[in-house]
Parts: structure tokens; sequence; C-alpha cells
């Protein structure tokens, strides 16, 4: 691992300490919540400035929160879940009284008056809210570079992007500025820059975690999910966040269940699918290496693995780049100058505050796409793409549920590359595009996923094997991502 920079300052690579021990140093009288804290808003105050992961720091109600659980801690009072453990979350997220901006200049200034669902179940669980974490601008990318606020900087080497869109949420994780957080993903944005920063980032199944109070990119595929620099802390996490919400209309009312448990089963007997689409062209041969590696870690433990074909695979980016824009384009009319943000100066009258405040208010990416939505929705278009790419949708689900019949989880790469240099693909939009070609399919399926680290190209950078379960196959893809864990912690010792 010689030839990572020489420049990456020294401290930065921390790994935090898992969230039973926290819990456990806080319950004994060993730490403090507080302390703990006051500890990573030092490290933030340190890192931050490089990485880039931060847009707003809400130290007073962390502080204030961090203070009650000492309370409970003192008076010997059954700690909650969470207890003391200091979480970021992503900027499409709402946090009542934080600046929320979306990662766009549109939503600057905008405090919302609530907090998101899955802010308030953190809270609950007794979580310090840090502050919120920088991403692509409505969570439109695969770099990070697309935010108004400036790119987030990967902390395994600085001049590389993590992943997006929540690459603030991974960078966090990475550099120990949180111990986990929250972020989304409609297309890869939790699962790729997991795997570009070399932690564990979780796609839930659609409808298993609350959207309410999510800034909604494209509805019918954002989901909400944890990162964590373990497989049992992100099921910790997840354990919190699930569950039903009445404020959710597509949110599930299924009981949830013991996703840590889970991660102690071994994974002897299950069956897993590697399916040969995605490890056609164009994947890194380095990345390859690292995911054969963590399948034959599986092997050995017991699983029966079996190749297959998911055939229709190739048909997801398209599906996606039209379900995805559709969406988006209706979602983001609701940024018009009026309601939330930015609103332009130079506005006259009516039309032209619309046309300003969106003109000056969204980036070059957001604009792309509400044009390639808005174009697939007219008149004319519908039947030709939008209709079409339901029809290919459903197939690509049908085709999963099929494999899954036989299987209890597929493995992958997560991405076709490790991270890559910032600046390298900002300017052709087709090939950022390209790069989620591993993790559309399940976002399109509504099923769950995860991406945990499975080692590193020669270079150091981290690369994530992907595990993809069925509709509700969390406890699984949590046990699955345990093996591949330990075989690799116990590869590098
Ligand atoms: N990179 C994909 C996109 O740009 C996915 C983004 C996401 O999951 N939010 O749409």
């Amino acid at each position: 691992m010689s030839q990572l920079p020489s420049q990456l300052p020294s401290g930065l690579l921390e790994k935090p300490r898992t969230i039973r021990a926290l819990r456990a140093a806080i319950a004994d009288g060993s730490a403090s919540a507080s302390g703990i804290a006051e500890r990573y808003y030092a490290r933030i105050e340190q890192y931050n400035p490089q990485v880039n992961a931060y847009l707003a720091l809400t130290r007073e109600q962390a502080m204030e929160q961090a203070a009650q659980v000492d309370a409970r801690a003192a008076k010997g009072d059954p700690l909650p879940p969470l207890a003391g453990v200091p979480i970021g979350v992503k900027d499409v997220l709402t946090m009542r009284g934080a600046p929320t901006t979306a990662g766009s200049r549109i939503l600057e200034g905008y405090r919302p008056p609530y907090d998101a669902t899955a802010v308030t179940r953190l809270r609950e669980a007794g979580a310090v809210l840090l502050g919120k974490l920088n991403c692509d601008e409505f969570a439109m990318g695969s770099s990070n570079e697309n935010s108004a606020y400036g790119p987030v900087r990967n902390p395994v080497d600085l001049e590389r992007v993590p992943g997006g869109s929540s690459g603030g949420s991974a960078a966090a994780v990475a550099a120990n500025l949180a111990v986990a957080t929250l972020g989304t993903d409609t297309g890869g944005s939790i699962r790729q820059p997991a795997s570009y920063c070399g932690v564990v980032g979780v796609l839930p199944t659609y409808g298993r975690v609350s959207r309410y109070g999510l800034i909604a990119f494209a509805s019918s595929l954002d989901r909400v999910g944890p990162f964590a620099a373990s497989v049992e802390d992100a099921a910790r996490v997840m354990e919190v966040l699930a569950g039903h919400d009445p404020l959710d209309a597509t949110s599930a009312t299924r009981p949830v269940d013991d996703y840590a448990a889970a991660t102690t089963r071994e994974v002897k007997g299950l069956r897993i699918g590697i399916p040969e689409e995605y490890f056609g062209e164009g994947l890194d041969l380095e990345v390859r290496a690292a995911v054969e590696r963590g399948i034959d870690a599986l092997h050995a433990q017991g699983c029966q693995t079996k190749r297959i074909s998911l055939r229709h695979t190739r048909y997801a980016i398209p599906v996606y780049y039209l379900v995805a824009t559709a969406e988006a384009s209706a979602n983001l009319a609701r940024f018009d100058g009026v309601r939330f943000g930015y609103r332009s100066a130079a506005a006259t009258n009516l039309s032209s505050m619309y046309r300003l405040s969106r003109e000056e208010g969204f980036g070059a990416e957001v604009k792309r796409r509400i044009l390639l939505g808005t174009y697939a929705l007219s008149a004319g278009y519908y039947d030709a793409y939008y209709r079409k790419a339901l029809q290919v949708r459903r197939i690509l689900a049908e085709e999963f549920l099929a494999a899954f019949a036989e299987l209890d989880a597929i493995v992958a790469p997560t991405a076709p590359t490790a991270a890559f240099r910032i600046g390298e693909k900002s300017d052709d939009p087709l090939a950022m595009y390209l790069a989620d070609i591993y993790t559309v399919t399940a976002s399109l399926a509504g099923i769950c996923g995860l991406s945990v680290p499975c080692g590193t190209t020669a270079a150091g950078l981290p690369v994530g094997l992907q595990v993809l379960g069925p509709h509700f196959g969390e406890s699984t893809i949590f046990r699955v991502a345990a093996g591949v864990e330990r075989a690799t912690a116990e590869a590098r010792a």
C-alpha cells in the first residue's frame, strides 16, 4: 500500500470505534456522549477543510442530545440502541432548523421546519446528529463533482472522487468524521461511494425505510440507507431506520428483522448467484480480481456459488436514465423561486422570476436531466420512451425475481472501476452514466443490496463487492456481507 499519495494528512484514515463499543463505554461511564461528540467536532474542524464532506454543522442540537444521553447513563437508565453515536446526514434529508441545500444553489438559505422520518428515528434512538453532508446536486451524479458547494475528496486519495451522489456520507465514515451516516440511493448513490471509499453502504428494499422528508429526485427509485465502517454497524443503523411510516404512502408495514443478529450467522449453505453480465467488458481487472477473491471466500465458507445470466442487464442504463429523468423533471418543478430558497434578483415579472431563478439556481447536470425528462414525457414521445422504459423495467424486475426463486443472494462488483480522479469524467456525462452499470438494475427492480469492502487495488484504492437480495431480504445480504468482511479482515491481518 506504499503507493498511496504521501500528502495524506496523518490521522485522516482512522477507523471509528464500533457502535457496540461506544454504547458500552457510555453505559459503564468510561466515555461520555458529550466527550465523543466534542472529539468528532475536533476531527471535523481538522480534516473537513480538505475533505469537504460537511456543508453545515448542527453543534448546538448535537451537544444537547449528547447531554441527554449522558444524563440517562448517569442515572443508570437503559440506553437506546444508538445512544451517543455520532451520525451525519446527507443534505437531501430535512433536519429541523438546519440548512438543507440538496447540494444546490436553488435551496440556499432554506431551513426546513421539520425532520425527515429517518432523522426522527435516529434522534429517538439516541444518535447525536453532527451535521449535513455534501452531495451531488439533487443527488444527480456519481462523483460528487455536481455539488454547488465544491467536490468532496476521497479520504483514501484526496485527488480522487469519493463517488456519488452520497460522496460526503461515504467520505465522512472513511475519515471517521462520523461513526455512521445517512445517504440516499436512486441508481447507486449509496453503494458506489461506499465502494470508492472502502466503507459499507446499504440500499434497503423500496418501502423499507421511509422517504418522508427526503427531497425527491426520482420517487419510484429513491431510497434512504446507512453507511458505516462495518457490516454490524450498518445493520444496527438499519434496524433503527427500517419500519412503517404512515407519512410515506409507499412505506411497508412488514415487521423489521434482527439485522445485527444476521451478521453473526455463518453463510454455509447459502446459494449465491454470480451474474456473467456483471463481469464483462469494461470491468477493471484489479476490481475483478478483488471481487473474485471475495467470492472465493464465500465459497470457502460453504456457500454454493453458481454462475447465472441476467440477460436484460444491458438495457438498465437507458431505462434508468429515462425513468429517473422523467420523474426528476416532475419533482423539480416545485423549485420556482417562490416557495423555497433562491430567487433571482434580476427578475422583473412572474415569468422572468421562474425563468431566471431556475436558470441561475440549477447546475448544468440538473438542467440536462430536466430537459431529458421533460422530453421523454412529452406528447408524441411518451410511448416511445417513458412507457417503453416502464415495460423494460418490469422485465428487469421479473428477471431478478426468477433468479431469486433459486438463490439467496447475488454477488457482483459494485462499480466497474475504483475511484477515478477528480475532473477525469466531468466533461463526459455519458461516461459518468456508464459507471452506474452495476447498480441501477437493482434500483429499478426495487430489491435490496449493499456494498462491502473486499480488497484494494495495487495502488491501495478500495474495491467494493455488491450483494443483492430479494425484496425484504436484508437479513440475508447482511449475513453474506459479514462473511466477506470476516474473510477480508483475516486476509488483511
Ligand atoms: N449516479 C446515478 C445518477 O446520477 C445515481 C444517483 C443516485 O443514486 N442518486 O443518477
